[in-house]
């Protein structure tokens, strides 16, 4: 068996023409374009490609968008107030301070998390946002989990009643996406580093989620016949190879459905950063 390949660049190119639709269905109706600030401090060249990206997009879906890049050096008051600034700023509805920070800002990540107001935080970090996802009542949701949620719907994989196991239980990827696939009705379990007897758990899956950072970490003897295979890692291996945290030759012989690496998980989380500015702004706009 081959599997169907499960192309990001599909699915993302559908995500992005529905929320272009919201869009500018939404200035029609109050005159108000839609506005992303990413805020990037510090010269890390990974963060700006991810950075260049988002602008991309956001030029595509033709939204609003600004770029704040602030120095090395900038202190953690000067990076508060730079929030407090876009905060107030009616044209800017999403704001995402792009991570890792610089070494010496790196304590005060959570705070810098949470001085984003949480109807502006569409990465969906604030504890605010992750507390409402836990309740069921998020709307900002973080952009890589509830991509491959609006993939699997799109795809029409059933997640009502599915037995689903995610690998990582961080707080980006794992957690969120434990919630979701719950709200969607799936029986879920979460493995991790500690977890005991994993290719028993996982061979269990109808849908097999990997966000482990370890190249080529599932391979075929783990995986279901017939599963649907979401591999969300994304490992550079040489200066210009990136691969996925799933083995994808061997698992696509064995697994119903599988995404690519690269072309998968990454083109979805970038689309959904783009529904989830869209989502900000009708939040900012309905109050
Ligand atoms: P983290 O490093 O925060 O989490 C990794 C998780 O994997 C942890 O929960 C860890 O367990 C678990 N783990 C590690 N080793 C094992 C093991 N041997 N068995 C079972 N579980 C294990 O990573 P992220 O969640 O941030 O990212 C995961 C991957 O996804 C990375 O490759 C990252 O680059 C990629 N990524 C891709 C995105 C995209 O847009 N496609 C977006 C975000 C991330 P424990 O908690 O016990 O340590």
């Amino acid at each position: 068996m081959t599997a169907r390949i499960l192309s990001g660049k599909e699915f993302a190119a559908r995500i992005k023409a529905d929320a272009k639709a919201e869009a500018e269905k939404l200035r029609e109706e109050t005159g108000v374009m839609p506005g992303l600030a990413v805020v990037i401090v510090g010269e890390d060249p990974a963060s700006q490609v991810y950075v260049r990206n988002k602008h991309k997009a956001c030029e595509e879906l033709g939204l609003h968008n600004v770029s704040v890049e602030m120095p090395e050096t900038t202190t953690r008051e000067e990076l508060f107030a730079k929030i407090d600034e876009l905060n107030a700023d009616p044209k800017i509805h999403g704001i995402l301070v792009q991570l890792p920070l610089p070494k010496a800002l790196q304590s005060a990540e959570a705070e810098v998390l949470e001085r984003i107001d949480p109807n502006k935080d569409v990465d969906g970090f604030h504890p605010v946002n992750v507390g409402r996802l836990s309740n069921g009542a998020g709307s900002l949701v973080p952009c890589t989990p509830a991509g491959c949620i609006r993939m699997l719907e799109l795809a029409d994989i059933p997640m009502d009643g599915a037995k689903a196991v995610v690998i990582g239980r961080s707080n980006i990827v794992g957690k969120p996406m434990f919630n979701l696939l719950l709200q969607h009705n799936a029986t879920v379990t979460v493995a991790h580093s500690h977890t005991k007897n994993l290719a028993e758990i996982t061979k269990q899956a109808d849908i097999l989620v990997a966000a482990v950072g370890k190249p080529g970490f599932v391979t075929a003897d783990m995986v279901k016949p017939g599963a649907a295979v979401i591999d969300v890692g994304i490992n550079r291996i040489a200066p210009k190879k990136l691969v996925g945290d799933v083995d994808f030759d061997g698992v696509s012989e064995v697994a119903g459905a599988i995404t690519p690496v690269p072309g998968g998980v990454g083109l979805l989380t970038v689309a959904m950063l783009m529904q989830n500015v869209v989502t900000a702004a009708k939040l900012q706009l309905k109050k």
